[in-house]
């Protein structure tokens, strides 16, 4: 168990109690399951009916993971953002994949605490914040075919100027009188999509030419005109399948759609605030767990006549990955400390997103070189399925592009410092 520095946390043993009791759940439920579900050759496996997949997801909404971001009037926790991060950096530690699962699954009705008004809150916001069987699971739309990295870039308001040279969007929303009818593919990356009930997803309004007119409800995957994609194959995050949607004149009532102009770059930029914290901080467990299975090989490894944790080399490899694990989790949690304060508590929606977006980065950069470098400690051994640190290898890997390459939010969070560093 790592050591923590910060004495407020150190010394109020509810911190650690809650600590520990995560760090039980990620060790006992959320590796052994991540195991299976990352061997199954088949992808459609991990959301078969008796899927292990199921069982944590049902057992981490049991212990209430699902509505940490909830508005604490609507369904939250309530908790302070130390709290949240201590949650969050144990789950990401025991899988970033199903801590994933967990992340995307409170975007519909997390995101409709922050801002719905009318039925949507008693009719759906607080059966799902009280769900405690996995009858509702969320997914979220950002991704379509022809506009990956474009979408991120559209959600920053200062960039309304820029916003028109991208991709104007592939999934419309139009206006039905009494609701919206939604049309358009996303694209085949939307985490625990072929699993959920219901999809956050991001549509553009008439007159549909840019995604400067963009919007963001909730769709039930059940209603008729939805076809879901298979789970893909692919490297990392195995154990959280990722799939399309495709909506073919699909019907929601009207307070279904949660965020409408002028508020969408706003709103939604805030919202990618709280989810850089989250990424951010799931990889920071990421980089802790690789860094805790190197140090324990290297001082069981021998060779050139002692442990090879005792070889000067091996001793710089640990001591920078501890370095970054720990600059890792006080970045990530001080950015978060911020967006918790303008989000949750203040209500002033005015996050930096500057500081999120490189609180996302930095913990997914620094699982990644952590991983990297467990990998090579642990030597060939580190290349086989029969050690952890492959799969966490992988799993980082594919963080630096899930919830938008390490590059476009650098480029991203560049155009906010350009224009409001100060
Ligand atoms: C494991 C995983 C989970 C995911 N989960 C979700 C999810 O739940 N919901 C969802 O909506 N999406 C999800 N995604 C999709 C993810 O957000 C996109 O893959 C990502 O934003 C990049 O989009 P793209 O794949 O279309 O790549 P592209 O946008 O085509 O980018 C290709 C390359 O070009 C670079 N590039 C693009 N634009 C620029 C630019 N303007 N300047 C410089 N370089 C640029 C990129 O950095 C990248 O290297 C997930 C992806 C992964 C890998």
């Amino acid at each position: 168990m790592y050591f923590e520095i910060d004495s407020k946390v150190r010394d109020d043993k509810g911190l650690c109690l809650l600590r520990n009791e995560t760090h039980r759940f990620a060790e006992e439920v959320m590796r052994p399951a991540a195991k299976k579900l990352d061997r199954m050759p088949d992808p459609e496996q991990v959301i078969a009916k008796g899927s292990p997949y199921w069982n944590v997801l049902k057992e981490m909404k049991a212990m209430g993971y699902h509505r940490l971001f909830f508005h604490k009037d609507y369904g939250g926790l309530g908790l302070s953002a130390i709290e949240a991060h201590i949650i969050l950096e144990e789950l990401g530690w025991g899988s970033v994949g199903l801590a994933t699962a967990i992340g995307v699954d409170q975007v519909p009705a997390g995101v409709a605490s922050l801002f719905a008004l009318g039925d949507v809150i008693d009719n759906l916001v607080i059966p799902w914040a009280e769900d405690t069987e996995a009858k509702f699971h969320g997914c979220w739309g950002v991704t379509e075919p022809e506009c990956g990295s474009d979408y991120i870039m559209a959600t920053q308001e200062s960039f309304l100027p820029y916003v028109r040279q991208l991709h104007p969007g592939q999934v419309k929303a139009d206006n039905s009188g009494d609701g919206w009818v939604i049309n358009g593919p996303k694209a085949n990356w939307l985490s625990s999509a072929p699993a959920a009930t219901h999809a956050g997803l991001h549509v553009t309004l008439p007159p549909h030419d840019s995604l400067a007119n963009g919007a963001f409800c909730i769709v039930p995957l059940e209603q008729k005109g939805v076809t879901k994609g298979k789970p893909i194959d692919k490297l990392g995050l195995r154990d959280d399948p990722q799939g399309d949607l495709v909506f073919d004149n699909v019907y929601i009532p009207d307070d279904y759609m949660i965020i409408r102009p002028p508020f969408y770059e706003l709103r939604v930029g805030q919202i990618l605030c709280l989810t850089s914290c989250f990424v951010g901080t799931i990889f920071t467990g990421l980089a802790r767990a690789a860094f805790e299975e190197a140090l324990e090989y290297s001082k069981n490894r021998t060779q050139g006549g002692k442990p090879i944790c005792e070889h000067q080399s091996i001793k710089h490899k640990l001591y920078a990955m501890f370095e970054k694990v720990e600059s890792s989790r006080y970045y990530t949690r001080k950015v978060m400390e911020h967006v918790w304060e303008k989000i949750y508590i203040e209500g002033t929606f005015d996050a930096s997103s500057m500081h999120a977006l490189s609180a996302q980065i930095y913990g997914k950069r620094s699982a990644f070189e952590v991983a990297h470098e467990a990998v090579q400690i642990f030597g060939g051994y580190g290349l086989t399925r029969d050690f952890l640190v492959e799969k966490l290898f992988r799993d980082a890997r594919a963080g630096l592009i899930e919830d938008g390459t390490t590059e476009v939010l650098g480029l991203s969070a560049a155009y906010n410092i350009i224009q409001e560093y100060c």
